[in-house]
């Protein structure tokens, strides 16, 4: 298996530089830097790479068309870890993008065993966040969506096991169903340009998800019509299964090419301009006519036990809805970079780029930069000890949960299990 992820563990195991070295992610800072206000999750490197986000940049400052779009797994109640995600989306929706969401409750029902009735009370919940933090557009549970089980059922065509054994690690006991969920999330990335035609589509993950991005820009290109080449001296466009009318069309807007069997090659040509001409041509005569979808990839917060954040080490984080006493405890006993004792933390200063406290105020709590960096100074320099650092946090904690809760209840109408 070379697959380095897997998208399935409760607790993924991800080496960035890997997958910035092997697997084509490439690091975001000079796309965001094209942005006259980049959000907290890129000045602060929280977002760290991305996959073809040229396009969404330039559909940002021109105000062109573009989606974004991201899954969430039903099977539990949100919580800290999933608001990155969220936050994201909701920027790019205020960015201009046509936002779109996919409750995936095939794939909890098929891989996490949900009942559906979970699946759906879940499910509300994420949406109603979502809506609370500022989301507008498309949201859809998976099961219900009869478009998007048709294109799965058409992605599933181009999706081999072999495919699923080497990306995912499917074993011969992986089940069909399981299968079957993977096909329905490449149809999730590819929904949007099928509802409302192709546009460059973004969709915000956390980096144990690449595997899901690689395979739909895959099976994105294998849906396709045409395969575009550079032969040298001359541009070949070759058919899989473009209908006559199609091929007529990308000859007709050739002048010049010659037409074989199969192929149409374009002497002097660009290969660039030609495949996008020739993916407009696709399109405008009944092909899907995809543009590859783009991604961004965030890092992952530490737990507050310094560990791995996730839902099966519940002491890691904080639930949404959790009880303000629990949450307090949770955030008081955190584990710090702070020093042995208080003497030793005034003279040398604290840690905070490991510390999960830290971490919390820079992911999600402390929205200006300056107050964050006095906080960091403060640390640094000895002259904030971490029980009052921690106090100030859980004090910003709650704050953030009192407030949450009241947006929730005011877009609850707006969510229906
Ligand atoms: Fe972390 Fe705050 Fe302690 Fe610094 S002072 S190590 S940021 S808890």
């Amino acid at each position: 298996m070379d697959s380095v992820i897997n998208p399935w563990s409760s607790t993924p195991a991800v080496d960035i530089d890997r997958l910035f070295s092997e697997f084509g992610i490439e690091p975001v800072e000079a796309e965001a830097s094209a942005l006259s206000s980049p959000p907290a999750f890129f000045r602060r490197k929280i977002v760290v790479g991305h996959r073809d986000y040229a396009p969404i940049i330039e559909a940002i400052t021109t105000g062109s068309r573009f989606n974004v779009m991201t899954g969430f797994m039903p099977s539990g109640y949100p919580h800290l870890g999933h608001l990155m995600v969220m936050r994201e989306v909701v920027w790019h929706v205020e960015q201009g993008g046509s936002g779109f969401i996919s409750i995936a409750d095939r794939e909890a029902h098929a891989v996490r065993g949900l009942s559906w009735d979970d699946c759906k009370k879940y499910g509300a919940l994420y949406l109603e966040c979502l809506y609370a933090l500022g989301f507008e557009g498309t949201a859809y549970y998976q099961s219900e969506n009869e478009v998007l089980k048709d294109l799965a059922f058409e992605a599933a065509i181009k999706i081999n096991f072999s495919d699923l054994q080497a990306i995912y690690g499917f074993t011969q006991e992986t089940s069909l169903a399981h299968a079957d969920s993977v096909a329905t999330q490449v149809a999730d990335i590819l929904y949007p340009q099928v509802v409302s035609g192709p546009a460059p589509t973004v969709v915000p993950v956390g980096i144990d998800q690449d595997p899901h991005i690689r395979l739909t820009r895959d099976i994105a290109h294998k849906m396709r019509w045409f395969t575009v080449l550079d032969q040298g001296e001359y541009i070949s466009v070759r058919s899989k299964n473009a209908p006559l009318h199609a091929m007529d069309a990308v000859e007709e807007a050739f002048p010049g090419s010659k037409r074989y069997e199969g192929h149409l090659d374009i002497p002097g040509a660009d290969i660039f301009l030609v495949s996008e001409q020739v993916r407009q041509i696709e399109a405008a005569n009944g092909g899907y006519g995809f543009i590859s979808p783009s991604s961004t990839y965030h890092s992952f917060m530490k737990g507050l036990q310094g560990g791995k954040m996730s839902s099966s080490i519940p002491d890691s984080l904080f639930f949404f809805d959790e009880a303000i006493p629990d949450v307090k405890k949770k955030v008081m006993g955190s584990l710090t970079g702070g020093r042995m004792t208080k003497e030793e933390q005034v003279k040398c200063g604290g840690e905070p780029d490991g510390c999960p406290i830290y971490l919390l105020n820079l992911f999600h709590m402390v929205a200006d930069d300056d107050e964050l960096l006095e906080i960091r100074s403060a640390c640094l320099g000895g002259s904030l000890l971490c029980g009052t650092c921690k106090k100030a946090t859980f004090e910003r904690v709650k704050e953030f949960l009192a407030d949450f809760k009241e947006r929730r209840e005011s877009v609850r109408h707006m969510v229906t299990e």
